[in-house]
């Protein structure tokens, strides 16, 4: 038997994910090394490392997404292997190639690849060429000549959309519904795409008024193999933030699907891809239109662990190992169906992030009932991450079971100490546009607007 490529894991990523993340190299026999800010100084789950780091104080610029203190972290700890979580560094080409530039493993897909698929154009153009369903439009980025953009759009069709080519967490977009918007909408996304993203480059394509989001997961080894693990529906969204993922998409014609995913996966095959991924495409009128693809692992990955029975964390470590994957398409069946709410911690009205110390905690229990959290009782959230502190996860045979036991999970669900949107929650598990499923992206909105 060779040498196994690593055997110690630093997780460069803080929260829930890397407790997930903790878990996934103990069942594979891994160490693990955790990373911490000043503010995470007192994260529950440090103790339970081989080893923990800190890495500078609380903003992220000089922690999180600090690349040289993760990497000197990962040198005094031994650490072969780097797992980036979601967020912060996990779709940063430069810290896939730092990590492997300093002889570890990044794990996850190379540079190149998440450097092509961080630049939409690119990305949109690689999956023309695969045969992956787009939304209409040309996959170059738009000319400075306003004429031609002119025919470009009216070829397209009023409603378009104007994109940066490097935007990300639904940033940088504009819609324009009409001739007369055109040009000074292209200016300003121009703008604004120089000011906040790595490319200036925008791109324009066809605007869908009332898309659902359905996205395709894939996992790939080093050795050419490849398989996706079905669908998810993650169109309960308020700004582009996902709050309620189901797997898989409900009322969708499975053979669509299927359809979907083999194109999802020859992509993968074409491009190289190694790792896990995710492939999000919007819905409408019975027709996929991809978007982008994220190179990472996704917050949203549990319900596809729930229906399939694929561990996509171990299966990520695994294939950082150089092994084979350990499941084959022919063997992926989707059994019921799972449904995963996001607990934030923030204003049930106004949305804004609370940080505070949890002075009572009851987490759900029960058949088919999946908690991933890093809350313990006497734990203060801080201010400076992101709001996301626990995700609730049912399975059920069916639809309907999975939903009620959500209700049943989030009746148990107690914290005290700072607000979150489980009441919100509640509330959307007994409407009926949210039951009789397949409500599309601007839903939540919409829902939200009904009872202010
Ligand atoms: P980001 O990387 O910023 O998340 P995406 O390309 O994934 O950007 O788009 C984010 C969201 O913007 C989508 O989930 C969708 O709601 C909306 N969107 C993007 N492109 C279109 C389009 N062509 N038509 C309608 N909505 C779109």
């Amino acid at each position: 038997m060779p040498a196994m490529p690593f055997d110690t894991v630093l997780i460069a990523n803080r929260g829930e994910i890397a407790l997930r993340i903790l878990h996934a190299c103990r069942l594979l026999g891994l160490k693990a090394v955790c990373v911490y800010s000043d503010a995470d100084r007192d994260a529950p789950y440090l103790p339970l490392a081989d080893a923990s780091v800190c890495i500078g104080p609380a903003a992220p610029s000089a922690s999180y997404l600090n690349i040289e203190a993760i990497l000197m972290a990962a040198d005094v700890t031994g650490a072969q292997a780097v797992h980036p979580g979601y967020g912060f560094l996990s779709e940063s080409a430069a810290f896939a190639d730092a990590v492997n530039d300093s002889g570890r493993i990044f794990i996850g897909p190379s540079g190149d690849c998440i450097r092509t698929m961080g630049d939409k154009v690119a990305a949109k153009r690689a999956m023309m060429k695969a045969d992956v369903p787009c939304v209409p439009g040309p996959d170059n980025e738009l000319p400075d000549d306003m004429d031609e953009v002119d025919r470009i759009a009216s070829q397209i069709g009023y409603p378009v959309i104007i994109k940066a080519a490097g935007g990300g967490g639904g940033r940088g977009m504009r819609i324009v519904q009409t001739p007369g918007e055109l040009r000074s909408a292209v200016m300003i996304a121009r703008e604004e795409a120089s000011r906040f993203f790595a490319s200036p480059a925008i791109y324009m394509e066809k605007f869908l008024e009332r898309p659902r989001h359905v996205e395709v997961q894939v996992l790939c080894d080093n050795h050419g193999n490849v398989v996706w693990l079905g669908d998810r529906d993650c169109s309960i969204q308020r700004r582009h933030q996902k709050i309620i993922e189901e797997a898989p998409a409900p009322g969708i014609d499975r053979s669509k699907i299927a359809d979907l995913g083999a194109r999802c996966a020859a992509a993968c095959q074409q491009i190289g891809y190694s790792g896990a991924g995710t492939f999000e495409f919007l819905y409408e009128n019975g027709s996929f239109y991809f978007i982008e693809m994220n190179t990472r692992l996704q917050v949203e990955h549990p319900v596809t662990e729930m229906v399939t029975g694929v561990d996509i964390v171990a299966e990520q470590l695994r294939i950082a190992l150089d092994q084979k994957l350990s499941v084959r398409q022919e063997q992926v069946v989707t059994t019921g169906h799972s449904v995963e709410c996001r607990i934030n911690a923030e204003d049930a009205f106004t949305f804004m992030p609370v940080p505070g110390k949890i002075s009572a905690l009851t987490l759900p229990g029960g058949p088919g009932i999946r908690i991933d959290t890093h809350l313990q009782q006497g734990y203060r959230i801080p201010a400076t991450y992101d709001s996301l502190i626990a995700k609730v996860i049912t399975h059920g045979r069916s639809r309907e079971e999975a939903i009620d036991r959500m209700r049943g999970a989030l009746r148990q669900f107690r914290i005290e100490g700072l607000s979150c949107n489980a009441a919100l929650h509640a509330e959307l598990l007994e409407d009926k546009g949210f039951i009789a499923g397949g409500v599309d992206v601007h839903y939540l909105e919409r829902f939200l607007e009904s009872r202010a």
